[in-house]
């Protein structure tokens, strides 16, 4: 599907419903530019689970875990991954195979151990239509046929 916005309100509000209807086990990538609304997006969805701490993109902290909403929730920041060797470190297996949700902030970065079944999401700017304008397309992946 896809959904345009134009607030960080509206994209928030997207998150929001996905983390609403969110299952245990799913792995969420969110493909995008720097200040795309990654972050934002993947606020509305800890409040659709239910989490109350506040969500933010740490600098240097890979992984953050939520776990007082319905379900845990893993939230990924890969953008300053220097080898993928670290995500083995951080045991990623555990949290991508889980009873949680994952979601994963510049997961192109980490394409190679990505699991065979999960649902991107990507945000496009299109200047031409306003700063605040976002283009939001999630689609599963593998596509279906
Ligand atoms: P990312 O995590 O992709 O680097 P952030 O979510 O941290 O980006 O930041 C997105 C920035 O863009 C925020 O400052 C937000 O207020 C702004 N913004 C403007 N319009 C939108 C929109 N339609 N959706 C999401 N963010 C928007
Ligand atoms: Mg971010």
């Amino acid at each position: 599907m896809t959904a345009e916005t134009f607030s960080a309100q509206e994209t928030h509000e997207l998150g929001r419903k996905i983390g609403e209807n969110a299952l245990p086990g799913e792995v969420y990538t969110l493909i995008g530019d720097l200040g795309a609304g990654k972050t934002v997006f993947t606020q509305g969805v800890a409040e659709g689970l239910g989490v109350k701490d506040a969500v933010n993109s740490p600098t240097f902290t890979i992984l953050q875990i939520y776990e007082d909403g319905r379900m845990p929730f893993y939230h990924f920041d890969v953008y300053r991954i220097g080898c993928i060797e670290e995500m083995d470190e951080i045991g990623y297996e555990e949290y991508f195979y889980g009873n949680g949700v994952c979601f994963v902030e510049w997961a192109n970065l980490i394409e190679e151990i990505l699991p065979e079944n999960y649902k991107e999401i990507r945000i496009d700017t299109d200047i031409s239509k306003g700063p605040d304008y976002r283009r939001i397309t999630i689609e599963e992946k593998p596509a279906k046929a």
